[in-house]
């Protein structure tokens, strides 16, 4: 049984899937900016919950938003000198290319903020035409005295939120902790039309109104990492009970932990943001993924390069081990640790610890119960969205394969005559029953893109993609 932490309840609870459809809403990314390691990470650990629902044979409906107007985008597109869709396209494809590069799945629906505009309004509408809202001079506010419910998914204390609150001179809200649930425009500021006045939509109604109108009233899983449950999720939640006061809304909320620093926090204000497109391009995606896939999801997890070595080395161990493989569920054993572990609240860290201590017993089985074994880990690996290829985004340039062959005391001169040489020297270690170093090579090999193909009596080939 699916076992899930619950931000709500604050408990490990039993989900009850009900395999027909289950409704996912992923908060996604504000595009202002580059994506960075700690959006890897929401998208990456989420990732891993959607493929093994569809493991579990769940029809999923997964929705994640594109937030594609908002102060910070219309600011930075400003200094820019540009419009904010120009900003918001770009950031998007970034945001796209990482996801890719990280084989993330793609979602059914992606909605952006802009395209819901209608939708939006209305759900207002609603939330004023039962008296939690109100209007004032500079917008629309949400009236959080009127939510009697309010800060119970954070579980924050009023005092600490309004103390925590910037107070504008220009406010004209009746109490601090209220949000804005549309925004009036200031001069030279895009904005649409509205009953109340041109503006733009608050950030926390885009996702109340979006769910409501792709996936309906009530939904299975809502996620996101856990900065965004005070105040996004907390105020999502007050829109959307106070629209609809007799639906749950959220069954569960699922939120990942952050990405640590020596210990800090990595965000904007600490300057100490790490672009995940750097590391990606040096160390592909598979290691960005086995990196995340060690911590599990919801612990804060720290970040260095170091991390990624020692992720690069383990899992190029498992990559080693499972390289002549076929996926297959063939060892049953290891099946059940694997949903094991996935239904303890999707304890990815204890899977690879297991996974481990079976490919180390392994080395003593005999042939056929060895090759089970790596079939089902690979088995495992592909249902978790790795895919054993060698980081193909990266261009390999001459100096990185001269650098290669180098290694092997090669001197590269061109790729026909260096990989002869190469594969005499592995062919002398095979015969010498080296066979560890022997895969060794060949693994590392795929590094500049080569692949080497399986010997037969007219020797080893290889070819280059
Ligand atoms: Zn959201």
């Amino acid at each position: 049984m699916l076992n899930l932490y619950n931000s709500y309840t604050n408990s490990l609870r039993e989900v009850e899937l009900s395999k027909d459809e289950v409704k996912i809403y992923l908060c996604g990314p504000t595009v202002q900016s580059s994506p960075h390691i700690g959006h890897g990470r929401s998208s990456v650990v989420f990732d891993f919950f959607i493929r093994y629902l569809k493991y579990l044979d769940c029809n999923v409906q997964f929705v994640r938003n594109i937030t594609d107007i908002d102060d910070k985008i219309i600011i930075k597109s400003a200094q820019q000198n540009i419009e904010f869709q120009e900003l918001a396209k770009k950031v998007a494809a970034e945001f796209k290319d990482a996801y890719d590069s990280l084989n993330c799945l793609t979602p059914d629906i992606e909605p952006k903020a802009t395209e819901y505009i209608d939708e939006i309004l209305n759900y207002i509408k609603k939330i004023l035409d039962k008296d939690m809202g109100y209007v004032s001079e500079s917008g629309v506010y949400f009236d959080t005295a009127a939510f009697s419910d309010y800060l119970k998914l954070s579980g924050r204390k009023l005092d600490e939120v309004i103390s925590g609150t910037r107070v504008d001179i220009l406010d004209d809200k009746k109490a601090p902790e209220d949000f804005a649930l549309w925004k009036f425009a200031k001069e030279g500021e895009p904005y649409w039309e509205s009953v109340w006045g041109k503006g733009r939509p608050g950030w926390h109604i885009e996702c109340s109104a979006m769910i409501n109108a792709i996936l309906g009233k009530d939904i299975d899983f809502h996620c996101g990492g856990n900065d965004l449950i005070f105040p996004h999720h907390e105020n999502e939640l007050a829109q959307s009970k106070a629209a609809y006061p007799d639906n749950e809304f959220v069954k569960h909320w699922l939120h990942n932990g952050m990405i640590n620093l020596s210990g800090k926090k990595m965000s904007k204000s600490e300057g100490n943001i790490k672009i995940l497109k750097d590391y990606i391009d040096q160390y592909g995606g598979d290691v960005l993924r086995f990196y995340f896939l060690r911590a599990q999801y919801r612990s804060p997890q720290e970040f260095s390069e170091e991390l990624l070595i020692e992720s690069k080395t383990t899992y190029k161990k498992i990559s080693d081990f499972v390289i002549d493989s076929k996926p297959q569920p063939k060892n049953d054993e290891l099946l059940s640790l694997f949903e094991e572990c996935m239904n303890d609240d999707l304890n990815t860290p204890k899977l690879i610890g297991e996974i481990f201590t079976q490919m180390n017993n392994a080395t003593n089985l005999e042939n056929g119960m060895l090759d089970d074994i790596k079939a089902t880990v690979k088995y495992i690996f592909e249902i978790l969205g790795f895919t054993f290829k060698k980081n193909v985004t990266k261009k390999v340039s001459i100096e990185d394969t001269e650098k290669f062959f180098n290694q092997y005391e090669i001197i590269f001169d061109s790729v026909e005559q260096a990989m002869s040489e190469f594969l005499k020297i592995r062919e002398k270690h095979r015969v010498e029953k080296n066979y560890q170093i022997a895969d060794e090579m060949r693994t590392n090999v795929l590094e500049i893109g080569i692949k080497i193909e399986d010997g037969n009596k007219d020797g080893w080939s290889w070819n280059n993609n």
